[in-house]
């Protein structure tokens, strides 16, 4: 290669918004950090409140702590992201000056003990309303990322957190804070090594479900050479194990508010018209099972294959496949029944396949078809009724 082509690609190469890791970052975090993908900028930020009950202090070290872990899981979706085909995009963090992320210390006004697991997340986001409603412009999108410090009770310390918030809920999503939250764990076969996994594995997952993205399994084949996915069991694996973002999501992703480049203009989750479908198969073919879909406004249509029962939290087993599309406003997908192998009624009793719709804007609509193999042979259409069991969001 000539130098002036390799500085060209080099050139290509260079950093869009990657500042250097700062100087008063731990030295186990510049070393993580070293191999970061530069991150496209975003245009809506995804926001990060570091909350506090009325009677409680954050944990020691918060700020870089937090920002060091942060700035890894934006490189793990980055990564994923760009492995997927969308380079460098991932969800956009603001920075402070001195390299810190910006964490919005939000007060409560209740004592801590109020902000608990089950329903604490009530008090704490109509505190942050309250918090955004004084501080116009200061929350920069419609994503929330919530960590509290660990309850320190008869069950809950720094070596076995937990008490408070963990969850997603809608475009919200609850983590928490510890004195052994620390980068400098990352992988290490130690109790606060597990810890980290458990807990920062934990806080990617949530944030997924903040980010838009229902749980997935993946396909038997991308599993085995890719691990587990972070919308899976990937919370357990997590910075230990091989863990990756399946096609399905980084499509969802594609589409999130926080995803979105600077300078975009796009009216994310604005009421729009839902999507038309014109025509839907499905068809037990040979090996496979093939869908075909004609819609209009989509930006993607992805399915996903799972045993009963089809609720929230029993639904890490739906395997993810995403239609290609073919011409116009169609779409189409074969989905190999080797690849759902793992699922206990592939082949022999009752599973679901859901289509789900992305639109450009980011809403996005579900619609379940449930059938019996034991009632299929080879070569059967699967009816598929797209007046019937549509709906809206998830
Ligand atoms: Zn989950």
């Amino acid at each position: 290669m000539k130098a002036s082509t390799l500085i060209a690609a080099l050139g290509l190469l260079a950093p869009l918004s990657m500042a250097a890791v700062p100087a008063h970052f731990s030295d186990r975090a510049r070393e993580i950090l070293a191999d970061e993908v530069a991150v496209v900028p975003a245009e809506h930020p995804l926001n990060i409140v570091y909350f506090l009950g009325n009677d409680n202090q954050p944990v020691a070290g918060y700020e870089r702590r937090l920002s060091e872990l942060m700035l890894y899981v934006q490189q793990f979706y980055a990564k994923e992201m760009t492995r997927n085909g969308f380079p460098g995009r991932s969800f956009g963090l603001e920075r402070l000056e001195n390299g810190n992320v910006k964490l919005h210390l939000v007060r409560g006004k209740r004592p801590s003990r109020e902000y608990a697991y089950a329903t604490g997340h009530n008090f704490c986001m109509a505190d942050i309303k309250e918090y955004a409603a004084a501080n116009p412009g200061q929350l920069r999108s419609d994503h929330i990322l919530v960590i509290m410090p660990t309850f320190y009770d008869e069950q809950n310390n720094d070596m076995s957190p937990g008490g408070v918030p963990f969850y997603g809920l809608g475009r919200n999503c609850f983590a928490l804070d510890y004195a052994h939250f620390d980068i400098k764990h990352l992988g290490q076969d130690t109790h606060e090594g597990r810890l980290l996994t458990k807990w920062l594995g934990g806080l990617a997952h949530e944030l997924g479900h903040g980010l838009n993205l229902p749980h997935n399994e993946g396909t038997v084949t991308d599993k085995a050479s890719m691990g587990t996915p972070l919308m899976g069991a990937g919370n357990y694996t997590f910075g230990m194990k091989p863990t990756y973002l399946t096609l399905n999501s980084a499509r969802l992703l594609d589409r999130c508010q926080v995803f979105a480049p600077a300078g975009g203009k796009t009216a994310f989750y604005a009421e729009c018209p839902k999507p038309e479908i014109q025509a839907a198969s499905l068809k037990w073919v040979g090996d496979a099972l093939e869908l075909d879909i004609t819609c209009t406004g989509c930006a993607y249509v992805n399915a996903l294959v799972q045993d009963p029962p089809y609720v929230v939290n029993q639904d890490y087993d739906a395997v993810a496949f995403c239609t290609e599309r073919v011409a116009g406003n169609q779409y189409k997908v074969t989905i190999p029944i080797a690849e759902l192998a793992a699922r206990q009624n592939t082949g022999k009793g009752e599973q679901g396949i859901d289509v789900l719709f992305v639109q450009p804007n980011g809403n996005r609509y579900r619609w379940r078809t449930v059938f019996d193999w034991s009632q299929l042979k080879p070569g059967d259409s699967i009816p598929m009724n797209p007046a019937e069991n549509f709906w809206g969001g998830y």
